[in-house]
């Protein structure tokens, strides 16, 4: 583990903690840490929000008091990644969200919970990703959602293609944004935490090392 260097925590209530632990440790430069206190959510450089459920994490965030303290990190320009259900805790509006579903906010956009979900519950493609060298990004997309409108500050990096790499039909996905990044904050309705290719991940630690 590295020692010194900027350090981003991971939220670590629920959802893949420990893959975005691992591809974080591999992106250099910096150190990665499980966070679940309001002292260590302050302390933090950057913070990753997992894959997993949006609404069972927003109701923890709620029980241990984390909701005001991670808005104002946010608010005050915190470094944030979120994969999935991270993405859906971290956009401003929700749709098909629980009513009681508590949002971060830190991005301008509206996206749709469970929206691949409703035709089938899991989606691969190879998807480009702006800012990504070296190649399409392996997307692999798990009840996923997907940005139905972005704010005018929010770049799309990624939209899914109008037919997957091994030839499938994205349906009604077809053409949506499924990466997306207003300023220090980076979104994807994909899991690139669980496929090995750190190349995600390395874009957000530059952008922690460029913040910090
Ligand atoms: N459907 C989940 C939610 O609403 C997200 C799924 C995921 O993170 N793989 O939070």
């Amino acid at each position: 583990m590295i020692e010194s260097g900027p350090t981003v925590g991971v939220l670590a209530l629920q959802g893949d903690v420990r893959e975005h632990l691992a591809a974080l440790g591999s992106s250099g430069g910096i150190r990665a840490v499980p966070v679940r206190r309001a002292s260590e959510i302050e302390s933090v450089d950057g913070l990753v929000i997992p894959g997993g459920e949006s609404t069972t994490m927003s109701r923890l965030l709620g029980v241990f008091d984390l909701l005001e303290p991670l808005r104002a990190r946010l608010a005050g320009g915190m470094p944030a990644y979120g994969s999935c259900a991270g993405m859906i805790l971290l956009a401003s509006e929700v749709l098909d969200g629980r009513p009681d579903q508590q949002q971060l906010g830190g991005l301008d956009v509206v996206v749709r919970r469970n929206a691949f979900g409703r035709q089938v519950d899991s989606f691969e493609t190879d998807l480009d990703v702006a800012g990504v060298d070296g190649g399409p990004v392996r997307a692999v997309f798990i009840r996923a959602p997907w940005v139905e409108k972005a704010g005018a500050d929010v770049e799309v990096l990624a939209t899914v293609p109008a037919v997957g790499s091994e030839g499938q039909d994205p349906g009604a996905a077809a053409g949506r944004a499924v990466a997306v990044r207003q300023g220090n904050v980076l979104a994807t309705a994909f899991h690139p935490e669980l496929t090995g290719d750190g190349r995600v991940h390395a874009l957000f630690a530059g952008i922690v090392r460029a913040v910090a």
